[in-house]
């Protein structure tokens, strides 16, 4: 059957040709009265795109609404439905064109690939049956060669040629800022036709076996490398990992597929997509670590068959990818090929993020709180990313296209006005100085703040550059890294912050628990104080590399005094090390990151302690909300401008002032032209942000008066309203101050 099917999918005919011969044979062998297949329209609707036994007039004239009908009943499953009784069912959506009155029964499978629905292949009988267990396994394995066919390129263009393909535009939240025009890519394109059925079963079983063997070799290979020599929690993970791999049910799983015909990369992406669809659903974090193991793993295989049968790389992104995914952590976007993608949309996700950050420092034009963005785009669509105004136009039409060079091309003139006049500190109209520093993390965007004038590093995220690993990085990569840093500042200060692990940062190396809310988990410092080796390792390397200079040094998530106690006494021990070594630094500044709550009310006994100290919004905002800096339902729901925010931000100010520790501000906040104008307002002297935001922030402060806005914010902050965004914007406005890069 499957043969049969891959020929007539293979003939050299056109598309819709092709189609109709796939339903004919799906019919003949199923015994089937009727066999239809929907595919996803742009838009989401379910369009008839071949049928044996309906009207042909009805092909691509019936169109269902996303969730319409019994077809949109089959769209949501995750396996088929079958139902008898049509005609009475609730969910019938009746459409006289198709002559469908003629039949009772129903037996709908998803098209399923990535998580995504690319259509609804249908079954059905006149005579009222019922389905069993044996049609309904048939139905779903011809379900999971189509989910490949329905994901090819000539059949996407084919589905694409209708008239129903609208621009579309889709918002969510801006996470990195730019605009780029490219093309949508996903992170698994199909598997080529040619290689869906097996020719030869045993042959086939042999090539799994030997794929599977590889890939255990090749954990293996990553369990013996010296890293993971001793035993630790990191090789337990791997261990772990290895063992899931050999587990023999997905394997069977698999198996199974190829003694049904398939190939054994259609059988592997079979249960790769059935760990996917799982994997949304799963109850405990538990579950879901597994299935995502499970996921990478069938990946894996996936790919190395593929490899192996001499297919490209598919793993390989078109050149101008816009990469379209559901989550990805920051680990991931680091490990994909930079040079190829040009902007990023994420169905979940905030503006703090940490692939939000990742983005930020790569110039990766971003938007996130995007649900439903994947169903409506596809492969190979164009795409304009307007990351500044939060929305991406999907297939623009040619006039939109020409508005949107032109407002790049203005964009890119007023930035490098901005940067002409913008060189050299900011003081505001009265006179007051506030010093622009940037975050960084890798050293790509030490480079871009530094060409942007940055008067300094006031975050550099030590974990960033190592987060694409599974271990930890050597005293030796890190005295490098740490060295170049300082170089290409050139003298201007840096604040290094000790790694920040935990949360989504964890290298796999630490992760040897499930933690059911990781953001108030195992994190930063208190990782690094159970690990005391690490951490003074990390200080060592620090102190080194800044041998006979001044380091400014700081911790992150500190909860509480005694925290800040024992990380001076290992800084301690590191810096005797280093100059015992003949290395150690002329000058070593504390300092500290606000982002627990708890820390706020030791604020001014915490602050005396400390040479310096700087806010970070993202997480102190998310706990003192208690609202997941990632959920994309808390996107909205509370502002960094609003009463309860700005009244703790001043508590802090108060607090420093009365300890006399200079503070600044490092979180995103920071980098929203509103949230600058609002700290400023606070008295905030010093604010990190993102290398890109460095000349419009300078812009910002250049034209502010900070009697006005102190003034401002002292009203505002005592309003009951949800937010006073709207009140800081009219204030911006009305006094000329500039919002746009
Ligand atoms: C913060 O929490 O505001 C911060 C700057 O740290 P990170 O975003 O790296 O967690
Ligand atoms: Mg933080």
């Amino acid at each position: 059957m499957l043969r049969a099917v891959r020929d007539a999918v293979g003939h050299p005919a056109p598309a819709p040709v092709r189609l109709a011969k796939v339903v004919d044979v799906i019919a003949k062998v199923l015994r089937a009265d009727v066999c239809s297949l929907y595919l996803r329209q742009r838009d989401g609707a379910m369009a008839l795109a071949a049928t044996h036994g309906l009207r042909a007039e009805a092909v691509f004239s019936t169109r269902l609404a996303p969730g319409e009908g019994l077809v949109g009943l089959a769209a949501a499953a995750t396996g088929p439905i079958a139902i008898q009784d049509v005609q009475n069912h609730p969910s019938f959506a009746y459409r006289p064109e198709t002559g469908e009155d003629a039949y009772s029964t129903f037996l709908g499978a998803p098209l399923l690939r990535s998580g995504i629905v690319g259509g609804v292949l249908v079954i059905q009988h006149v005579a009222d049956r019922s389905y069993d267990d044996d049609d309904i396994e048939a139905l779903a394995i011809v379900a999971s060669l189509m989910a490949e066919v329905a994901a090819d390129p000539d059949f996407l263009a084919f589905v694409a040629n209708d008239e129903n393909a609208p621009t579309a535009r889709i918002a969510g939240i801006r996470i990195s800022p730019g605009l780029s025009i490219g093309v949508a890519a996903m992170r698994d394109p199909p598997l080529p036709i040619q290689r869906m059925v097996a020719e030869d079963i045993p042959f086939e079983i042999k090539r799994l076996e030997s794929a599977v063997e590889r890939m255990l070799g090749e954990l293996d290979n990553l369990l013996s490398t010296p890293d993971l020599q001793t035993s630790g929690e990191h090789r337990d993970v791997l261990e772990a990992f290895r063992l899931a791999a050999s587990d023999d049910a997905w394997i069977r799983r698999i198996r199974k597929g190829v003694e049904q015909g398939m190939t054994a990369e259609v059988a592997a992406r079979r249960v790769q997509t059935e760990a996917r669809v799982r994997l949304r659903r799963a109850p405990s974090a538990y579950l879901r670590e597994r299935l995502a193991d499970l996921d990478d793993l069938a990946g894996r295989l996936v790919r190395g068959l593929a490899l192996e049968a001499g297919e490209p790389d598919f793993a390989e992104l078109p050149k101008q990818s816009i990469l379209f995914a559901h989550a990805m952590g920051p680990a991931e976007l680091l490990e994909l090929d930079r040079s190829r993608i040009v902007g990023l949309v994420l169905e979940e996700g905030s503006l703090s993020s940490h692939v939000a950050v990742v983005a930020r420092a790569l110039s990766i034009p971003a938007i996130a709180g995007v649900p439903g963005a994947l169903s409506i785009v596809q492969p190979g669509d164009q795409i304009i990313l307007d990351a500044d105004h939060a929305q991406a136009l999907l297939r623009p039409a040619a006039q939109v296209l020409s508005t949107f060079k032109a407002s790049a091309a203005a964009r890119s003139a007023r930035k490098a006005s901005y940067a002409n006049t913008g060189h050299g500190p900011a003081h505001t109209r009265d006179g007051h100085r506030i010093s622009i520093m940037a975050n960084a993390g890798l050293l790509l965007d030490v480079e871009t703040a530094i060409n942007e004038d940055a008067e300094g590093i006031g975050l550099f995220r030590t974990e960033l550059s190592f987060l694409g690993r599974s271990g930890l990085p050597t005293l030796d990569e890190q005295i490098a890294l740490y060295s170049e840093v300082r170089r290409i500042s050139g003298g201007r200060p840096i604040a290094f912050r000790t790694f920040d692990h935990g949360g989504d940062k964890t290298p796999a190396a630490l992760i040897n628990h499930r933690e059911a809310n990781p953001a108030l988990g195992w994190r930063a410092i208190r990782i690094a104080l159970d690990l005391p080796d690490s951490l003074r390792e990390q200080l060592y390397a620090l102190a080194v590399a800044a041998a006979n200079d001044d380091l400014n040094v700081m911790f992150p998530m500190v909860a509480e005094v005694d925290e800040i106690r024992q990380a001076r006494a290992i800084l301690g021990v590191a810096l005797n090390q280093a100059a015992s070594d003949g290395k150690a630094p002329r000058r070593v500044n504390v300092g500290v990151a606000i982002e627990t709550p708890s820390l706020v009310w030791q604020g001014e006994r915490a602050l005396r302690r400390m040479d310096f100290a700087t806010v970070g919004t993202n997480d102190l905002l998310q706990f003192t909300f208690a609202a997941d800096r990632d959920g994309v339902r808390m996107n909205d729901r509370y502002d960094s401008l609003s009463p309860p925010a700005l009244s703790m931000l001043r508590h802090i100010v108060r607090a420093a002032r009365r300890a006399g520790t200079p503070l600044s501000v490092c979180g995103e906040m920071a980098s929203d032209p509103l949230g600058a104008i609002a700290l400023a307002g606070l008295g905030i002297k010093n604010l990190s942000v993102s290398p890109s935001s460095v000349s419009l922030i300078k812009e910002i402060v250049r034209n502010l008066d900070t009697t006005t806005v102190k003034k401002l914010i002292d009203e505002l902050i005592d309003s009951e309203e949800h937010s006073v965004r709207s009140q800081i914007h009219e204030f911006a406005v009305s006094h000329g101050l500039p919002l746009e890069e």
